[in-house]
């Protein structure tokens, strides 16, 4: 990968990102997206957010490589406080991480969104947590892709502003997703309600004491969820 030729993962986040976006990118290693974006002409502007020093330090040597520091502003900076008010920043990309991580840096600078009209985000595990985060938060999931890469299965959200309701499944599986049944999604909650299967199998052997029966419970529930959202 580098910033000509993108991950298929990186390459569907840079998809949805409109055309003439100010775009800051957080988490930011290499700055591949913002340097691609910008090369392709859909990014007039970019910041790319890193808080670790070796990946900023990278994400410099990119920019400037690439020829790019005019457009793409890089920042050592936690999450969301890579973006200033006069950046007039109305796109984020945050990919790559954890969706519990993607919530936390969403929840601790949540000024910093005032100017944002699209959260593009790519949970490597948790989606769930994104999509609780933005019911409670004014977003509404405007789009959802799922995809397969090295082995490994990514959704990716994309967040615009408004209030939605969603089912339990919907939040779990995402709303979009779930009507459309592609063969990478079938293959994802498959291979979970296996996962849930084997745990439920060695937690039959153990002592039932109430963590195990509630644990028991749980995944009683969600296998029950996934499946009839699969049929
Ligand atoms: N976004 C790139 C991608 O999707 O290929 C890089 C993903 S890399 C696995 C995650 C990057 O996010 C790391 O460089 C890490 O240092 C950075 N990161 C983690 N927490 C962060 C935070 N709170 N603020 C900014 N960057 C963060």
């Amino acid at each position: 990968m580098n910033a000509q030729k993108l991950s298929k993962r990186l390459e569907t986040v840079a998809s949805f990102v409109p055309t003439g976006a100010v775009l800051a990118d957080i988490g930011s290693d290499h700055a591949y997206l913002p340097c691609n974006l910008v090369h392709k002409g859909i990014v007039s502007r970019a910041i790319a957010g890193e808080v670790v020093k070796g990946p900023y330090e990278s994400a410099v040597r990119q920019v400037r490589t690439e020829g790019l520091s005019e457009v793409i502003t890089v920042r050592l900076a936690d999450g969301l406080a890579a973006i200033h008010p006069e950046d007039k920043v109305n796109t984020v990309t945050i990919a790559g991480m954890g969706g519990p991580l993607i919530v936390s840096i969403l929840e601790n600078n949540p000024e910093s969104l005032q100017s944002v009209t699209r959260l593009i985000l790519q949970p490597n595990i948790h989606a769930k947590a994104i999509r609780e985060w933005a019911i409670r938060n004014g977003w509404a999931i405007h789009d959802e892709a799922i995809l397969e890469e090295d082995d490994k299965i990514y959704e990716i959200l994309v967040l615009q502003r408004g209030q939605e309701s969603y089912t339990e499944a919907e939040i779990l599986l995402g709303k979009k997703l779930m009507a459309e049944k592609s063969p990478v999604f079938m293959q994802k909650w498959a291979r979970e309600m296996a996962n849930w299967e084997r745990v439920l199998q060695s937690i039959e052997k153990a002592e039932a004491t109430s963590e195990i029966e509630t644990k028991r419970a749980e995944l009683h529930h969600l296998i029950a969820l996934v499946q009839e959202a699969l049929t």
